[in-house]
């Protein structure tokens, strides 16, 4: 029924499609993918008519290749006169999201990109590349730090086993770590009063945590247990899950851009697509904003650490060596691009994130099974947070200016700024 709407519709400027109609037909377009996708739809919230059509028409793939090119003619087909900061930025974003959908349509059809290719068309992005050398000096420095003989991630997995959460304590901590979390958020974010979400812990994921934003300012937030959780995942996943990550990315898109513009093709999160560079990438920078260094370590020395049984007095050490670790955290994207471009098998990545990432082989395997499942997604996190980190620091929200860091940050939450648009 639709498409033959879109068939006949005429894209004259005089003529132009409401945004409202191109906005309904994005949504339908991307729940239409999500058919022929699991993973791809991350959450939907909008109207259940919408979806109901989508699951009616069953479109195939060429449908929505086909439809996609029809919508983008429809976005490019509105007059620009007028617009405040917010619709420009609704225009642009649209258009690239149209797009990315295009070229996951494109893959699902059978076509190679190359990891560089694919993270562009996808998240409107291209990670830098980093040489072996690179990160063998970071392993260097952390080498003086875990003398003897053997493999360095053995020695360093060795030493960080004092640091991991009984599974006893987890629930204790975790709610502790994102009771803070969401404390130290709401002084600097004005959220919807009926916001909450609920925590669950389950195994058998190829990722860490991950939120499942369901509407209504409510989040699900789940926790894998399959491997041992340090210490730090305690705040990193409160935060990046939680406050001031996703929960409030997704809460806070909902009300200034769902209730109150009613503009609705934010109710739907397309995962392959360039939102999730900006999703990853704050969840992530967020733990900063909110937990700055100094701050961190004291919250975890006088709170966390005994919660979990763990000796206060060694939190600092425990920090130091995490700095330096962090700054591996590019060897994901190299692992990815290097396995996915066919360079490396599975078992040779694993066998390369031991060394260079310092991952015990379970944890390196479970990493690869992530590479399997949502490929080039890897640099989200890291040149996400870079991005988003220098997009925030250049508009003045730098760690001297707390205050404005976190005004630059909830704004960039509230807004569908592109990837592109952080450079
Ligand atoms: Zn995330």
């Amino acid at each position: 029924m639709a498409v033959v709407v879109v068939a006949t519709v005429a894209l004259t400027r005089a003529n132009a499609v409401p945004m409202a109609e191109i906005a309904r037909e994005y949504v339908r377009l991307a729940l239409a993918l999500g058919q022929h996708d699991p993973d791809f739809v991350d959450a939907y919230y909008g109207p259940a008519a919408v979806k109901a059509e989508a699951d009616a028409a069953r479109l195939s793939l060429d449908d929505i290749a086909k439809t996609l090119t029809t919508v983008t003619e429809w976005v490019k087909g509105v007059p620009a006169e007028g617009r405040d900061e917010l619709s420009q930025l609704r225009h642009q974003y649209l258009l690239k999201q149209l797009s990315a959908m295009g070229a996951r349509v494109r893959m699902l059809r059978g076509e190679r990109l190359s990891f560089d290719e694919e993270s562009k068309a996808l998240y409107d992005a291209v990670a830098p590349t980093y040489p072996d050398s690179h990160f063998q000096a970071v392993l260097d420095r952390l080498d003086k730090r875990f003398p003897g003989a053997g493999p360095l991630v053995d020695r360093y997995d060795a030493w960080r086993r004092a640091f991991v959460i009984p599974r006893e304590k987890l629930d204790t901590v975790f709610t502790a770590a994102i009771n803070a979390c969401r404390e130290r958020t709401m002084k600097h974010v004005k959220l919807p009063p009926s916001e909450s979400f609920t925590v669950e812990y389950v195994t058998n994921k190829s990722w860490s945590g991950y939120n499942w934003y369901k509407g209504n300012f409510t989040s699900l937030i789940q926790v894998n247990t399959d491997l041992p959780i340090y210490i730090d995942r305690a705040i990193d996943l409160a935060c990046h899950e939680g406050y001031p990550g996703h929960h409030v990315y997704n809460a806070l898109l909902e009300q200034h851009l769902v209730k109150d513009r009613g503009w609705i093709e934010f109710t739907v999160y397309p995962l392959f697509s360039p939102q999730s560079l900006i999703a990853e990438g704050t969840a992530n920078f967020g733990i900063e904003v909110a937990f700055p260094g100094k701050e961190r370590v004291a919250f975890e020395q006088g709170t966390l650490f005994a919660l979990a049984g763990l000796d206060p007095a060694r939190a600092p050490e425990y920090y130091e060596t995490q700095t330096l670790v962090d700054e591996l955290s590019y060897t994901g994207n190299e692992a990815a691009r290097r396995y996915l471009n066919g360079q490396m098998d599975a078992e040779a990545a694993t066998a390369w994130l031991a060394r260079y990432a310092l991952m015990p082989r379970e944890r390196a395997a479970q990493r690869v099974r992530f590479f399997d499942q949502y490929r080039s997604y890897a640099i989200n996190y890291n040149y996400g947070k870079d991005l988003v980190r220098r997009f925030i620091e250049a508009r003045g929200g730098t760690a001297e200016h707390p205050d404005k860091r976190w005004q630059e940050f909830t704004s960039l939450l509230s807004s569908p700024r592109l990837p592109s648009g952080l450079r």
